[in-house]
């Protein structure tokens, strides 16, 4: 029992993990527990564990181990492998798992495609049909007068995901051609047609000096550069 994380490394752990999915992994809800404290549930000191142990793999068993140790309400055999059904990127196999805690399961976002209809279009008017006819950015409707851009009519033309990506039906949503137009090719989108990232300089070339120097001191820091 030498060596297992400690109750305040766990909660770290678990800060951490709750920042990184409001980062990377709630535009696709990835379920996670709603627990200030890591102990409070299982699946939050499962969380926890893993993202302790990201970088290698963790046994069910040494989960479990620590579960009782934390909550004396858990059992000792504890199903970890259940965090795949919450849309969690585990790997692994004979009760042994590693988190990826930055993407969910890709299982999870084909499920959600399909649910979402996503993967039965074929055609760009079939994709417009999934979103209802409308743009996914701002929901305006084909055909009528844009809400926010006065009378033009809008009409949905087919908005990069990523532009730096093929224009294959994968990487299109419908947007209205003010939102089209709007973001030309600076950013990223994801499915729902919000904005993931930057994919060009232009927003930073638009962005105040304060908010240059912050992303160059981020970049510093990232790159290790001084
Ligand atoms: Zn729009």
């Amino acid at each position: 029992m030498n060596n297992l994380p400690t109750p305040e490394e766990l909660q770290q752990a678990w800060e951490e993990l709750c920042a990184i999915h409001s980062r990377y992994l709630e535009e696709y809800e990835v379920k996670l527990p709603q627990s200030n404290q890591y102990n409070e549930r299982a699946k939050s000191i499962w969380l926890a564990v893993l993202y302790y142990y990201k970088d290698g793999y963790v046994h069910k068993n040494l989960i479990s181990r620590i579960c009782q140790r934390d909550n004396s309400r858990l059992g000792a055999d504890q199903q970890v492998r259940h965090l795949k059904r919450d849309g969690w990127h585990l790997t692994g196999t004979g009760g042994e798992h590693i988190l990826d805690p930055y993407q969910p399961s890709p299982e999870w976002v084909t499920d959600q495609r399909r649910r979402e209809g996503r993967l039965d279009a074929t055609t760009f008017n079939e994709l417009q049909a999934v979103y209802g006819g409308r743009c996914a950015t701002c929901g305006a409707e084909a055909g009528k007068p844009n809400p926010r851009y006065g009378e033009d009519i809008v009409v949905l033309q087919q908005g990069h995901k990523d532009p730096s990506k093929p224009h294959t039906l994968d990487n299109i949503i419908p947007q209205c051609q003010f939102c089209n137009r709007a973001y030309r090719s600076d950013f990223t989108f994801d499915d729902k047609g919000r904005v993931r990232a930057v994919a060009d300089v232009g927003p930073v070339q638009r962005a105040t000096r304060a908010v240059q120097q912050k992303i160059l001191k981020w970049l510093r820091d990232r790159l290790g550069l001084f």
